[in-house]
């Protein structure tokens, strides 16, 4: 009895480990050209790869995938070859597409290994398939003769029609759209296919055409991420947000302060041992405030007089670090935060050379950034005009902000 068991039950796992095998046909032939780009669809590229890569890599990653065939379009079955080899995938098969889907897909499963008895056809077009669903595709294959992936619909539906009106609500609960892959015994698909073919018919999908041959087709609930890449904002939503242009925000502050006698220098929250300081409401620190100035102009804010108003009692005197810990808040509530900062002091006097690196070390404190993100240079103004006089230091400072979160 025992015995007996656990024959039925390896008989059973055997089962299950021969159905739940399938060869990938990937099919990467057509010509559509609606996605405005010079390539055939199947080499438009998104992050630096072509869409069939994308496809392929992905059901690489499905654990019943025993191979794959990519039929190409007559053209691109040298480069295919190569690049399969760039990306050590020299088992990949490649086979030249035909005139039309159909032929295509069945020069696809002439190629397929003759003990492969499940065959997997996917749309090159749709690059970003689950391999956790593809998987659960597989595994109803032997329970079925075919089955496919398929998306819930999530709008309400209409028929509707030929003049535009409403004729009834169609229950959606009974509708699915089709994707792909589209799994199916590999001798019933060549039937289905060369009896079509016989007839002179042609069907959008693999489930049409196995419908017409009488086969039934399970339905595996799909991915909503695996879709199909038609237009080109498909492709520009699917694109990686560049960081110039999403997450990097960029502006320039300066600051000109008196230098007078009887007043401390501070520079960056750092006291200067200096004869003169400067003239300010707050505590004049010329540094800190072209610094505060990059941030709002990076943050498309206004300027620093605007933000703390030399009228409101709450910064006469201030700590210019509590000004810069304010801003940096505000600017936090906006989902951003400094990234790098480009300082240059001009003074004619004093010699700031002995004090760069301490101030470099506050702001680095200050702002919250390695030693790498933070620049502070002086110069003279080389005896010029009123800065190169000793009247007065000024500042400029550049700033970067990003809205990433994670810090890189
Ligand atoms: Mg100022």
């Amino acid at each position: 009895m025992l015995r007996s068991t656990r024959i039925v039950r390896e008989l059973l796992v055997d089962n299950l480990s021969t159905a739940a095998n399938a060869f990938v046909i990937l099919v990467a032939a057509g010509v559509g050209r609606r996605l405005g780009s010079e390539e055939r669809k199947a080499w438009v590229e998104i992050a630096g790869r072509p869409l069939w890569l994308h496809a392929l890599s992905r059901l690489l990653l499905v654990p019943e995938v025993e191979g794959a065939v990519i039929v190409a379009h007559r053209d691109d079955v040298v480069r295919t070859r190569e690049r399969l080899l760039a990306e050590s995938l020299p088992q990949i098969l490649v086979v030249e597409g035909g005139q039309e889907r159909a032929d295509s897909v069945a020069l696809g499963v002439a190629a397929v290994p003759p003990g492969s008895r499940w065959v997997l056809v996917h749309d090159a077009a749709r690059p970003f398939p689950n391999p956790e669903r593809v998987s659960a595709l597989v595994r109803v294959l032997g329970t079925v003769p075919a089955a496919i992936l398929a998306h819930r619909s999530v709008n309400t539906l209409k028929q509707v029609s030929p003049h535009g009106r409403v004729v009834c609500t169609v229950d959606r609960e009974t509708i699915w759209q089709a994707s792909t892959p589209q799994a199916a015994e590999k001798f019933t698909l060549l039937a289905a296919l060369a009896r079509a073919t016989a007839q002179d018919l042609r069907f959008t999908d693999e489930a049409a055409l196995l419908e017409w041959h009488s086969v039934p087709v399970q339905i595996v609930e799909d991915d909503p991420q695996n879709v199909k890449i038609t237009t080109p904002a498909d492709l520009a939503r699917h694109q990686p947000r560049s960081p110039a242009s999403a997450a990097l925000r960029i502006g320039h502050g300066y600051d000109i302060h008196r230098l007078v006698e009887g007043r401390p220098l501070v520079l960056g929250g750092v006291q200067v041992d200096s004869p003169v300081g400067l003239l300010g409401h707050s505590d004049g620190d010329a540094l800190l405030h072209a610094i505060i100035e990059g941030i709002l102009g990076a943050a498309g804010s206004t300027d620093i007089g605007e933000h703390f108003s030399d009228r409101d009692p709450r910064w006469s005197g201030a700590d210019s670090r509590h000004l810069l810990a304010v801003v940096l808040d505000e600017i936090q509530a906006s989902g951003l935060r400094p990234l790098q900062v480009d300082c240059t002091i001009v003074a004619e006097r004093p010699r700031l050379a002995g004090s760069k690196s301490a101030i470099k070390a506050s702001l680095m404190t200050l702002l919250g950034l390695p030693a790498d993100r933070v620049a502070v240079k002086a110069r003279t103004n080389e005896g010029l005009d009123a800065l190169g006089r000793g009247e007065a230091l000024a500042v400029h400072a550049v700033v970067l902000l990003t809205s990433e979160r994670t810090p890189e």
